[in-house]
């Protein structure tokens, strides 16, 4: 946990600053048992990437989907948010937070009770028909036979997630180019920065004037070049801590 001079000294920007946006990734999901992709315990070490590639899953969608429902649905479906989306939570109620530009497809924000999420990655909670574009819930088509398939044209049907090879959601990206064109501060919890174009918006953030605070219990590339704050510790310990005094400060 980090000290008490450099808790305060988050705290304050936080209270301090107009517009305060979160840049989450797959470590504030870790507390909620859902490994991040990279590390020692990261699923890359038990899956092969090319899995989750966008023309392999077109080539080979039943060896595809296996992989998918064995990671997204059997191995982490029924996660729950963890202390830090609760944090989250509760700065945006207070009024702190104005959003939160997530890498995760887990749903694990919406479900702590944040409204403004944009999700750079999609979701895996929402499946779409390749060619009808039916949209359907997670829960509603079976997974038992594969591929899974539309149930009103009988076509592939695939994770609303983003893909490697795929374009970032429109939406969400400009969404998340417009938090970060006009924070003054960001948050950046759990994440490698290493995965792009999510990757580039902390430092186009520092180069519009924004302060970066940073939370991750390892330190990344990040942590050495602009991160203004760096809270080493992991996202549920740090952020509840750090929340209660914004909220304390403020009453
Ligand atoms: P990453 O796998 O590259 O890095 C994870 C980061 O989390 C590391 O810096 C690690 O030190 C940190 N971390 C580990 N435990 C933590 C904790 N308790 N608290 C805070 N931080 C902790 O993750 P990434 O940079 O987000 O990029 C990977 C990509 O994988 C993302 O694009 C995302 O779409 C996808 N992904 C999503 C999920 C999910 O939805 N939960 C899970 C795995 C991967
Ligand atoms: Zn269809």
């Amino acid at each position: 946990m980090p000290d008490y001079a450099l808790l305060e000294k988050a705290a304050y920007t936080i209270i301090n600053s107009r517009y305060t946006i979160a840049l989450t990734g797959a470590g504030i999901s870790v507390e909620s048992g859902i490994p991040p992709f990279r590390g020692e315990h990261g699923i890359w070490n038990r899956y092969d990437p090319l899995t989750l590639e966008i023309d392999f899953f077109y080539q080979n969608p039943t060896e595809s989907w296996q992989v998918i429902r064995e990671i997204f649905y059997q191995f982490f479906g029924n996660a729950k948010p963890n202390k830090a989306h609760l944090a989250l939570a509760k700065l945006e109620e207070a009024g702190i937070l104005q959003a939160i530009i997530t890498q995760n497809i887990d749903n694990l924000h919406q479900e702590a009770g944040n409204r403004e999420v944009y999700e750079f990655h999609g979701n895996s909670k929402k499946l779409v028909c390749t060619r009808c574009g039916m949209v359907y819930h997670a829960g509603e088509l079976a997974l038992d036979v594969l591929p899974v398939t539309c149930l009103d044209c009988h076509s592939l049907v695939k994770p609303d997630f983003v893909f490697f090879g795929e374009g970032i959601p429109k939406d969400a990206y400009f969404r998340s180019m417009e938090a970060t064109e006009r924070c003054d501060l960001m948050l950046v919890i759990g994440t490698t920065a290493e995965v792009m174009p999510a990757g580039q918006l902390p430092g186009m953030a520092k180069s519009n004037g924004s302060t970066i605070i940073e939370i991750n219990p390892e330190p990344t590339y990040l942590s050495q070049t602009i991160s203004d704050i760096f809270l080493q510790g992991k996202a549920g310990e740090v952020l509840s801590v750090l929340t209660d005094r914004v909220l304390q400060k403020m009453d």
